[in-house]
């Protein structure tokens, strides 16, 4: 825990704790929490001595323990990002429905970045929304109708690694569950708390880390792939499309190497390489920081078919909501345990491809039709504009 000579103890970051504990306390409110990958390798470095420690289940139960009705995880909307941001690159690949490179568009600091400095590649970004974006419109649309509760009750509050997506979630574009059922007052999502910020409640609640019992996120959408886990490091995002794109051409599972896609991963700047798909070659790109991205959209890009950007040191593991440990500066070490800790959950599950997630697969079902398709296009897809 950082000391009291620590700057960091010395921040406050009440409001939006404050505002949640409030819904919770408020018996017309279902308060539903969603957890974003790299909260689980990032909770525990608040509270032990070995960084990265894998905290999934010790994470669900504080967020119930803190009054949680609903408590989903964002895995399974990261799967539902790689469908759709999946199939986007494939139309634009194959019928030239956008311009190319395709840019992620997960990272809200890119996305800002490239609307203010680089506005000409704004039709380069894909359209999928962030996966909180993708879990909030879900959950107040087909979840509220599955479990038969008053969308406009329901408060929806992301657990993340990242600052940015407190401003991200208040963008006037992302409000499509409301338009969809007539109440413009309705943001899809109502707030963000960072890990940062979770580990502050739980210490005001008396909450023990060590010694809370394992629980497991609710269904339906609380089942996310290996794929999914993997979105919170540098190059996950990547290698999660790469993996959900060969098996949609395929129709075949992805050998190891394809699987287990080297080139991608690492603490590197800028990692470039190819890949085979259906008989053509994809040349692909992975960048974090601002400074890289620059040197990068400084060579020539045309080569270039899908570019993953993160604007975080090693993707979202180190984003500026995760906590340090004994008030230590987040180094490449640390980044290196979370990172560790990710690849090896991936590598434990039998469920590795987003396109194989039977939840993903219901609610397509159920709801959304087919990806691109006319309610996924409203919903899970969005707009940008030069700012
Ligand atoms: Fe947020 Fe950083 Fe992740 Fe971007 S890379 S989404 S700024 S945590």
């Amino acid at each position: 825990q950082c000391s009291a000579a620590c700057p960091e103890s010395a921040i406050t970051l009440r409001s939006e704790i404050d505002l949640v504990r409030t819904a919770i306390g408020d018996p017309e409110k279902v308060v539903v929490f969603s957890t974003s990958p790299s909260v689980r390798v990032g909770l525990g470095d608040a509270f032990l001595d070995k960084a990265g420690t894998w905290a999934e289940g010790k994470m669900v139960a504080a967020l119930k323990a803190l009054g949680a009705d609903y408590v989903f995880d964002v895995t399974f909307s990261a799967d539902l990002t790689i469908i759709e941001e999946g199939c986007e690159l494939l139309s634009r690949l194959l019928t030239g429905s956008g311009p190319l490179p395709q840019f992620t568009s997960c990272c809200p600091a890119w996305v800002k970045y490239v609307e203010t400095y680089h506005p000409q590649l704004i039709a380069n970004l894909s359209t999928a929304k962030s996966p909180i974006g993708m879990q909030g419109a879900t959950i107040k649309t087909y979840f509220a109708g599955k479990a038969g509760i008053d969308p406009a009750k329901l408060v929806t509050v992301n657990v993340t690694p990242c600052t940015a997506k407190k401003a991200e979630i208040r963008r006037s574009e992302l409000a499509d569950a409301g338009n969809l059922v007539g109440r413009s007052d309705m943001r899809d999502n109502d707030y963000v708390i960072t890990t940062k910020e979770l580990a502050q409640w739980m210490k005001e609640e008396h909450i023990v880390f060590e010694e809370l019992a394992d629980a497991e996120f609710d269904s339906i959408l609380g089942k996310g792939s290996g794929a999914g886990v993997i979105f919170g490091n540098t190059g996950g995002v990547m290698e999660a499309a790469l993996r959900m794109a060969f098996q949609s051409l395929t129709g075949q599972p992805p050998a190891n190497d394809l699987l287990d896609f080297e080139p991608v991963r690492g603490l590197t700047g800028v990692k470039k390489a190819a890949v085979e798909l259906a008989g053509k070659q994809i040349n692909v790109a992975v960048v974090y920081g601002t400074a890289n991205a620059e040197k990068f959209l400084a060579g020539d890009i045309s080569d270039y078919h899908f570019v993953e950007v993160m604007t975080c040191p090693g993707g979202c593991i180190s984003g500026a909501g995760q906590p340090q440990m004994h008030c230590v500066p987040v180094v490449d070490d640390i980044r290196r345990s979370r990172i560790s800790s990710m690849y090896a959950e991936d590598a434990r599950m039998s469920l590795r491809n987003s396109i194989d997630n039977p939840q993903v697969a219901q609610v397509y079902r159920e709801f959304y039709g087919e990806p691109l398709g006319p309610l996924a296009e409203k919903l899970l897809h969005t707009s940008y504009r030069s700012r």
